[in-house]
């Protein structure tokens, strides 16, 4: 069959989606693409949600993946506001929309993301509730932020993962009372581990967050619909107005597990299951982004990665799959963060338990520094502090495998380049 005659469908209108359907007009796909999305605002990008657009320093124009008009100008099909209810693999159909829809693919992708996981206590349907995901849950934050720095109202983050914490910084800008709490001994302990956990409960404890970690919020105390505190675990009260629950997110697989994909083991982070291509079980539908599990040969498991990098790169790598070209999805995992005046990037995976010892290399008390998380010699993550133009060194660095003297990884002498064969 040629090109032009031929469907492919994207459910999610992500970046992973947005940039799959790019890369497919791009690679010189001449056949129907077909976008759907169940939200109404066009492609988007999700970091600034909780820096600079959450703080009013980015424009709502400067999130969009491409700007209205490149949808048409490119022949993509978008459909906004729409929800695909279900796959029909047998008869390769997708149903989306109020009326149902019925439009025949040849090839799928499944980018649907993910979502906020949700807390299972009382209070939780308090109108002061928050989760952070979407760009209308950005919008109203904005307000809500906003208006506890000018009352001198109180914030309650339930997680100090990376959301939690960006959460936490932007609402101390506005001058909202904050406090954070977490069940883990320190913030961001499953990525980072606890050495550079400290890092974070510093910084924020400097800016004047109210930390408690190894408890759990228990429930969410509120009259007449509105938030007055947050209980935990250790019979603490703590005032607060609003509450961030900011506990992950779980990866959006309803769909396939309705449609008989095979699914990866939760205990591993779940998602779809897909290949090193990126394809699912079934051969004609792929999976890119937050949702999808591949199989990543360096670091020998399944990763499941919930960055931006990911759905830059998977989108597109997902495309060139569905084209039937040859590829490996095997980018060392990336991302970033800014709090306050902290700027970082971290590339790799090392989790607690992965590696021997964490080599820090610059100076830790000025927060300039690079860390490394290393096992038997092997450099298996870095993260640069408020240091620039390292990642790709970095990268270059876990992925070689190469044994590496500590002892030179930790002087800032010895050039980082000099270290990778
Ligand atoms: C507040 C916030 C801050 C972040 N900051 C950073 C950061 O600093 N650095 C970093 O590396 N990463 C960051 N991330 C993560 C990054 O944004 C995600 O990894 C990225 O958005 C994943 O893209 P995606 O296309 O896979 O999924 P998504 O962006 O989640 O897009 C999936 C889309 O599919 C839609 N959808 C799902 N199911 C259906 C269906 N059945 N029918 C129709 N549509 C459907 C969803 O509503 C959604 O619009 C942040 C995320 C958030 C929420």
């Amino acid at each position: 069959m040629v090109d032009a005659d031929q469907t492919f469908v994207i459910v999610g209108g992500g970046l992973a989606g947005a940039k799959a359907a790019e890369t497919l007009r791009a690679e010189g796909f001449t056949g129907r693409v077909i976008l759907i999305c169940d939200e109404r605002d066009h492609p988007y990008e999700r970091p600034a949600l909780s820096k600079g657009y959450l703080l009013g320093k980015e424009e709502r124009d400067s999130l969009f993946v491409h700007e209205p008009a490149w949808y048409a100008r490119h022949d993509i099909e978008l459909h906004l506001g729409q929800t695909v209810a279900a796959i029909d693999r047998a008869a390769r159909t997708v149903r989306f929309g109020e009326d149902g829809t019925v439009v025949r693919y040849d090839k799928l992708l499944l980018a649907t993301g993910a979502e906020p996981r949700r807390l299972d206590v009382p209070g939780t349907d308090l109108a002061g509730v928050h989760h952070l995901r979407r760009l209308t849950h950005a919008e109203r934050l904005r307000g809500v932020l906003a208006a506890l720095g000018r009352d001198n109202g109180h914030l309650v983050v339930a997680g100090a993962g990376w959301i939690g914490l960006e959460v936490a910084a932007a609402a101390r800008e506005y001058g909202a009372e904050v406090t954070v709490v977490e069940p883990a001994p320190t913030p961001l302990h499953g990525v980072l581990g606890p050495e550079l956990g400290e890092l974070f409960t510093e910084l924020h404890r400097e800016h004047g967050v109210r930390l408690h970690f190894g408890v759990r919020l228990t429930e969410i105390v509120g009259q007449d619909g509105a938030v007055l505190a947050a209980r935990t675990d250790d019979g603490e009260e703590h005032p607060a107005h609003s509450v961030l629950v900011a506990i992950g997110a779980a990866p959006r697989t309803a769909l396939a597990e309705a449609a008989g994909l095979e699914l990866a083991d939760p205990a591993h982070g779940g998602g779809i299951a897909v290949d090193e291509r990126l394809r699912t079980s079934d051969p004609d539908i792929h999976a890119a982004g937050d949702v999808a599990s591949f199989p990543h040969a360096l670091f020998g498991t399944r990763l499941r990665v919930e960055h931006w990098a990911n759905a830059l790169n998977g989108g597109p790598a997902a495309a060139r799959a569905m084209l039937g070209r040859d590829v490996v999805h095997d980018r060392v995992p990336y991302f970033f963060t800014d709090q306050y005046d902290l700027g970082m990037e971290y590339s790799g995976w090392a989790p607690p338990g992965s590696y021997d010892e964490v080599v820090i290399r610059g100076d830790a008390g000025r927060r300039e520094f690079i860390a490394f998380w290393v096992r038997q010699g092997r450099v298996l993550a870095g993260m640069n502090v408020n240091v620039w133009d390292v990642t790709d060194t970095v990268q270059r660095l876990i992925r070689s495998r190469a044994q590496v003297d500590t002892e030179a990884l930790a002087d800032p002498h010895v050039p980082l380049d000099s270290l990778v064969p």
